[in-house]
């Protein structure tokens, strides 16, 4: 990898002149939606951290530099979480014994626990385990906590920690990023930035074809159909999620982003910043509903989302959402 990270000027300025005045962060947060780059912001951190050239930013040319973007820094871990990304408390207690020990090539121990929300059973559990970590690091370690939302940290947590946002950037930035890509052609670059947004991870993904294209798919088939009326056709695009409760979910999030930007529109008017994949069913949809019923619809298809991921039947799961919407747009 490269530490080119594009936008989030805000974040990477702070932590440069944190540096740059030799009071290093101990302990960070990255939050923000899945595709924005937590991670990636993550690994700049601890290269800005351990880079030998000491500006406040990484380099790209030191060693340290060079072995973290290989991956392979014995100072810079990264917690692996089971496959369902729950953290085992036995995955975070050696962190915690191991960070009193020197660090053997940099500076200082960088320790990385991504994706915090998705480890819905351990998460408090996880984070009072770090918390002594965090109220009194030893000066050459840094814990950096990853997470879609702040939601999930604990106030303890947050009132101990530089905070930062990882952000959506800008459509010119997200295209110049696709156009790295070899065999990229323009036309399919478009389309992925303009289904995207800012989030240059789901960009790369619907190049790709991956869960978020064909969560996009589904959602704009459904917004389409909800949009006329038609409800054989609502049940028709909730239906080709039928086979995976991944799919399930990732459309209803998008269904929900194009309802949450209807909303914006309505109260923001024309200038409103949309997020979603489909701008032009999110203003058709604002003309549609008053506040009140957008909201109510809004928490309906949230509900959804919150079904899929518990263990609901599927294919019951489907049929009452497709009823319940063509309900709400006759
Ligand atoms: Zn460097």
């Amino acid at each position: 990898m490269n530490f080119k990270i594009y936008g989030n000027e805000g974040s990477k300025t702070l932590i440069s002149n944190m540096i740059r005045r030799s009071r290093e962060p101990h302990s960070i947060i990255i939050h923000g939606d899945k595709g924005l780059g937590k991670k990636k912001l993550a690994l700049w951190t601890a290269a800005a951290l351990l880079c030998e050239e000491g500006g406040g930013e990484p380099c790209g040319r030191c060693k340290n530099c060079r072995l973290i973007a290989e991956g392979t820094h014995p100072d810079v871990v990264t917690a692996k979480s089971g496959e369902k990304g729950n953290y085992m408390v036995d995955d975070i207690r050696p962190i915690v014994s191991d960070a009193v020990i020197l660090p053997t090539e940099g500076r200082m121990k960088v320790y990385i626990i991504p994706d915090l929300d998705r480890s819905v059973v351990t998460a408090v559990q996880i984070q009072n385990i770090l918390l002594k970590l965090i109220e009194e690091p030893p000066d050459h370690t840094a814990v950096i906590l990853t997470a879609a939302s702040r939601e999930v940290f604990l106030e303890t947590i947050l009132s101990r920690v530089i905070s930062l946002a990882a952000l959506p950037v800008t459509d010119a930035q997200s295209a110049e990023y696709l156009e790295l890509y070899e065999n990229t052609d323009p036309a399919s670059a478009g389309e992925a930035v303009k289904a995207g947004r800012g989030n240059i991870g789901r960009c790369i993904d619907y190049l790709a074809g991956g869960l978020f294209k064909n969560g996009a798919d589904c959602a704009r088939a459904l917004a389409r159909a909800a949009l006329g009326r038609r409800e054989y056709d609502i049940l028709m695009a909730l239906s080709q999620t039928d086979s995976s409760r991944a799919l399930f979910h990732e459309c209803a999030v998008l269904f929900s982003e194009i309802v949450r930007d209807s909303m914006r529109i309505r109260l923001e008017g024309r200038t409103a910043v949309t997020v979603g994949c489909d701008e032009e069913a999110a203003r058709r949809m604002s003309t549609l509903f008053s506040e009140e019923k957008t909201l109510a619809l809004y928490d309906l298809v949230c509900s959804y989302v919150r079904a899929s991921d518990a263990s609901c039947n599927l294919t019951l799961a489907i049929n009452s959402f497709a009823a319940e919407l063509g309900e709400y747009f006759t």
